[in-house]
C-alpha cells in the first residue's frame, strides 16, 4: 500500500470563512498571521527566539552582574515576561505556552526515546501544580528571588529539566496537564482571553470519522480520507499527534488545560479547527462535563486552583508593601521568632486557607439561605470558585502591569550593558540608565481599569452561575458573592494604592 506523509483534504473540504457558524473571527483565517499559524512549524519559530533569550538569561544569571537590575535574568523573569504572558492572556489568549521554550529540549529527547511510561494515576489533577504554585510564591518571598539572579537562574534550568525529566519518562503531555504551576496560571488566565482554539462546524465533526484532532493523524493512502481506516492501518505511523492534553474538540469547552499548540489544527484533515474570538469568561458560566477535564464545578482540584490563584494575587501584591514588613516585624517582637520562615509560612496559611475557607464559607451559607437550594457548602464554593477568577486576574494583571509599564524601557540600557561587558565594545551604544518606564500617572487608571473589568467580570459569572442554583432567586444567590468580590476588589485597590516597591529595576532604589 501506498503510503504519504502529507494528507491534504480535497480542496471542496475547507470551509470558506463564511460558511463557519462560530467564526465572528477567525484569526487562522487571516491572511498573513492566520498563515503563519497554520504552518505546522510556525511553533518552532515561536519557541526559538524564547530559548534563545532563555540561554541568554541562564548565562547572565550565572556569569553577569550580581545586581539584579543589571541582570537580564531577574529584569526579564520578574518584570517583563510575568507583565507579557498576563497582557497576552488578556488581548489574545495562552500564546506563552504556545511559544513556551521548556518543551523544546523534550522534543529533541522524544526523538531519540519515546517515553513509555502512563503519568500515575494518583498523581493526576492539579494538586502537585498548586503545591509548586505556592512553593514557588513561598519561595520567591522568602529568598527575595527578584533580587537574586543566580536563584532566578537555578529555577529556569530547574524549569527546563523538569519538563525535560518528566516528559521523557511519561506519555503524551504529563508536564503541562499535570505538574507545570505556570501552565494552570494561563489556563486560568486563558478563560478571560478573547481567542479559543475550537471546531469551526460541529456538523462536519459529526460526521467526521477519523477524529484526528485526539487521535493523531496518521500516514495512510490520500483517496482514505474521511472513510472508516481499513483494518490494519493503526499499524501506520503518526505523522501529526493529536492533543496531548486530552482535549477532544467536538466537545472541548473553552480554554482550560488548552496549550495553543495548535496540534488539533494540524491534525484535523478537514481544516475544521480554528482560532476563534469568543466572549472572554462565558467558559466560566458553562456547566456540565467537558472534554479532559469532566465537570468543572465538581473537581475540588480546579476550585482549589481557582480559590489560591484568587487570594494569592492578593497575597503576591500586599508582600510588595511596605505594611507587610510591618505587620512581619510586629509578629517577630510578638512571639519572639527571629527567622523569616515560620512568619511568611503563617502570612501564607492565613491569607490562603483560612481568610477564603472563613470568606467562601460564609458566601455559601448566605447563598444557601436567601436561594433555598438545599446544596451542600462545599457544593456551592465549588459552584461558585469560578466567579473569583475574573477578579483574582484582574489583579495579577494590575500588579504584573504596574511592574511591566514603570520598568517597560529598563531592558534596554541593561542590554546595551550586557553586550559591552561581553564584547569590550558599545555595539548597541552606551548604557541608557536613565530609561525607565511608563510613568505612574498613566499607569494607575490602566490598574484601576484592569480591577474594574475583573469585578465586573466576576459579578456576570456570578450571575449566570447563580441563574443555574435557583433561577427564582438568582438576585439572593448572587447577592453574598458580590459582596465577596467587592471585598476582595477594596482590598486590592487599597493595596494598589500604597507604596509598591519597584522590585527588579533602579527605580527601586
Ligand atoms: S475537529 Fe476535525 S478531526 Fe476532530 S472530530 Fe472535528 S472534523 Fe474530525
Ligand atoms: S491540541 Fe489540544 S492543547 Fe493543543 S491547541 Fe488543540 S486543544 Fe489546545
Amino acid at each position: 500500500m501506498t503510503t504519504t506523509l502529507s494528507r491534504r483534504p480535497p480542496s471542496g473540504d475547507r470551509l470558506p470563512a463564511g460558511q463557519r457558524p462560530n467564526a465572528a473571527l477567525d484569526l487562522l483565517a487571516l491572511p498573513g498571521v492566520g498563515r503563519f499559524l497554520r504552518w505546522r512549524h510556525s511553533r518552532l519559530m515561536l519557541q526559538l527566539p524564547l530559548l534563545a533569550v532563555s540561554v541568554v538569561m541562564v548565562a547572565h544569571a550565572f556569569w553577569g552582574p550580581d545586581l539584579a537590575p543589571k541582570n537580564l535574568a531577574a529584569l526579564l523573569t520578574w518584570v517583563h515576561f510575568r507583565g507579557l504572558v498576563v497582557l497576552a492572556l488578556l488581548c489574545a489568549g495562552n500564546l506563552f505556552c504556545m511559544a513556551c521554550p521548556f518543551l523544546l529540549p523534550r522534543e529533541l529527547a522524544r526523538r531519540l526515546i519515546a517515553p513509555r511510561w502512563e503519568w500515575p494515576r494518583w498523581l493526576r489533577g492539579k494538586w502537585l501544580s498548586l503545591a509548586l504554585f505556592v512553593a514557588v510564591l513561598f519561595t520567591y518571598e522568602l529568598f527575595d528571588l527578584w533580587s537574586d539572579p543566580w536563584w532566578t537562574g537555578v529555577l529556569i534550568v530547574a524549569y527546563f529539566a523538569a519538563a525535560l525529566l518528566v516528559d521523557a519518562l511519561f506519555r503524551r503531555a504529563s508536564f503541562c496537564k499535570h505538574v507545570c504551576p505556570v501552565g494552570q496560571f494561563n489556563f486560568l488566565g486563558s478563560t478571560l482571553s478573547p481567542l479559543e482554539v475550537a471546531v469551526r462546524d460541529h456538523q462536519v465533526c459529526h460526521t467526521c470519522s477519523t477524529k484526528d484532532c485526539i487521535v493523531g493523524r496518521r500516514a495512510e493512502a490520500p483517496q482514505a480520507l474521511d472513510r472508516q481506516r481499513p483494518a490494519g492501518e493503526a499499524q501506520l505511523p503518526i505523522i501529526q499527534r493529536g492533543c496531548e492534553l486530552g482535549l477532544f474538540q467536538p466537545r472541548k469547552v473553552g480554554n482550560l488545560d488548552c496549550t495553543f499548540c495548535l496540534d488539533c489544527v494540524y491534525a484535523c484533515p478537514h481544516d475544521n479547527v480554528g482560532l476563534l474570538a469568543r466572549l472572554p469568561a462565558e467558559e466560566l458560566v458553562a456547566a456540565g462535563s467537558r472534554s479532559g477535564l469532566g465537570v468543572v464545578e465538581r473537581r475540588a482540584d480546579l476550585s482549589a486552583w481557582m480559590i489560591v490563584f484568587t487570594f494569592a494575587a492578593l497575597l503576591n501584591a500586599f508582600a510588595m508593601i511596605s505594611p507587610v514588613y510591618a505587620l512581619e516585624q510586629a509578629i517577630a517582637e510578638w512571639t519572639g521568632l527571629t527567622v523569616e520562615w515560620p512568619i511568611l509560612a503563617a502570612l501564607f496559611a492565613v491569607t490562603l486557607l483560612i481568610e477564603p475557607a472563613l470568606l467562601l464559607a460564609a458566601a455559601a451559607y448566605t447563598t444557601r439561605w436567601l436561594s433555598g437550594t438545599g446544596e451542600s457548602l462545599l457544593a456551592i464554593v465549588q459552584r461558585f470558585a469560578r466567579s473569583l477568577v475574573p477578579i483574582g486576574f484582574g489583579i495579577w494583571l494590575a500588579h504584573y502591569g504596574f511592574h511591566f509599564f514603570t520598568g517597560l524601557w529598563t531592558v534596554i540600557p541593561v542590554t546595551q550593558h550586557t553586550v559591552w561587558r561581553t564584547t569590550g565594545r558599545e555595539l548597541l551604544g552606551a548604557p541608557q540608565w536613565h530609561l525607565g518606564g511608563l510613568p505612574e500617572s498613566v499607569v494607575f487608571p490602566l490598574e484601576m481599569g484592569f480591577l474594574g473589568l475583573g469585578l465586573l467580570g466576576s459579578w456576570l459569572v456570578a450571575w449566570g452561575i447563580s441563574r443555574q442554583l435557583a433561577a427564582e432567586r438568582t438576585l439572593g444567590g448572587w447577592a453574598p458573592w458580590a459582596a465577596l468580590h467587592l471585598a476582595i476588589f477594596a482590598a486590592a485597590v487599597w493595596i494598589l494604592t500604597q507604596p509598591m516597591d519597584m522590585r527588579g529595576t533602579f527605580l527601586g532604589g
